[in-house]
């Protein structure tokens, strides 16, 4: 595959907003994909007819990695669609449960997955409306089109929307080279945020936003997040941070507790440790937390959050225990004014929220880098929960 080489559009831009250090260094393997030639925002490329793709034809049916997997090209694009050449792919548990046929919904096959892409606008399909141009560095979400006319989506619910189609799993995602997506929902990427780092915000980081939007807490109010330590938790707890919460983290092990300490977290609740009702209770002077946004994904984390919710505290269910219900008491829902509140993925508005909390240094991922190649292998060490942090597949 050849690109044109162009200097960086970056240079006429504004200079990029600078990032304060690091705590957490992406942990970038030493591979041979490093030395490769990088691709930059263009002004036109040279668009293959063939490509390197992830594939597979039936549920739990054997992942391919292919390489000479068709490109749409330009004059092939339908008005609203935009050629995207990805450069980086986060892997969700999402595209596990996709292979895995884990849903009860059906979707398309053979499918590309991936729905946490970032790169650049390659082209766009005649007669598309849009302020997009070719070289903008855009971000692939998990809601890739939505109609925008009807009341889910006047009123901003455009995850709800019964004509939604979603990357990786109704319409091919973000796991090859170049990926067809929609101009009205690709999201503009913050300028000078490393499109490394703005993969994982793109479904982890406005899940766990939205999340903690939808709980609709004021500055200084209490907030726990069941699952602290994992994929989502822990941007849960800096985006809950930079939006003024105060943060009970619950999760277990010292590994952790020191984890989340070095995101300023002070209050740690090991559930393995003792009674996790009780000690948000203590934590909170007796009156309990204003809201829980439970990304662990036990029943019992539900179960415990219901009982330290202080009166008109908020459960937002993000976190999908294997046939899991939540057990409220109705009782106590009434008299305590509980909201119990899903919260699935976000807005497109939600998404530039998230991502310029994230590109002004205030909540980092905890990722390393990947071939592309190696997907297959992701997915079984998320299988076997082997898989430390999230992981970014590299499509160069
Ligand atoms: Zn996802
Ligand atoms: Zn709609």
């Amino acid at each position: 595959m050849k690109f044109t080489s162009f200097p960086r559009l970056a240079s006429l831009r504004p200079p990029p907003i600078l990032l304060p250090a690091r705590r957490f260094l992406a942990l970038r393997p030493a591979s041979p994909h490093v030395a490769r030639q990088t691709i930059f925002s263009a002004p036109s490329y040279d668009i293959p007819l063939t490509q390197k793709a992830v594939t597979f034809d039936a549920i739990r049916g054997p992942i391919t990695i292919q390489k000479a997997w068709p490109v749409t090209q330009p004059e092939e694009l339908l008005p609203g669609q935009v050629l995207v050449r990805v450069v980086y792919t986060g892997v969700c548990h999402t595209d596990l449960h996709a292979w895995l046929g884990d849903w009860p919904l059906k979707n398309k096959l053979p499918l590309v997955g991936g729905h946490e892409g970032s790169g650049y606008v390659a082209a766009i399909g005649k007669q598309t409306n849009t302020d997009l141009k070719i070289g903008d560095a855009v971000g692939i979400k998990w809601l890739a089109d939505s109609c925008l006319h009807c009341e889910e989506c006047r009123k901003g619910y455009e995850s709800s929307c019964a004509e939604a189609k979603n990357s990786g799993f109704s319409v091919d995602g973000s796991f090859q080279q170049w990926a067809v997506s929609y101009a009205n929902h690709l999201t503009p990427l913050p300028d000078g945020f490393p499109l490394e780092e703005a993969a994982p915000i793109l479904c982890a980081g406005v899940t766990v936003y939205k999340a903690l939007k939808t709980a609709a807490l004021a500055t200084g109010e209490v907030v726990v997040v069941p699952g602290a330590g994992g994929g989502l938790g822990h941007l849960a707890v800096q985006y809950a941070t930079a939006m003024g919460y105060r943060v009970i983290a619950i999760d277990s092990g010292e590994d952790k507790r020191a984890l989340l300490a070095s995101y300023g977290v002070e209050d740690f609740i090991d559930y393995t440790q003792g009674d996790v009702v009780k000690a948000v209770q203590e934590l909170t002077g007796g009156h309990g937390a204003h809201a829980s946004i439970v990304v662990a994904s036990g029943a019992q984390a539900y179960e415990q959050a219901l009982q330290y919710l202080r009166p008109h505290g908020a459960l937002i269910a993000v976190g999908m225990p294997p046939d899991g219900d939540i057990k409220a008491s109705v009782f106590w829902t009434v008299v305590k004014s509980h909201r119990i509140i899903g919260s699935y993925v976000g807005n497109r508005q939600d998404a530039i929220e998230a991502l310029e909390i994230a590109a002004a240094g205030k909540v980092h991922t905890t990722f390393t880098i990947e071939d592309l190649d190696n997907l297959p292998s992701v997915f079984e060490r998320m299988r076997a929960a082997t898989l430390n942090g999230r992981v970014v597949l590299d499509c160069q």
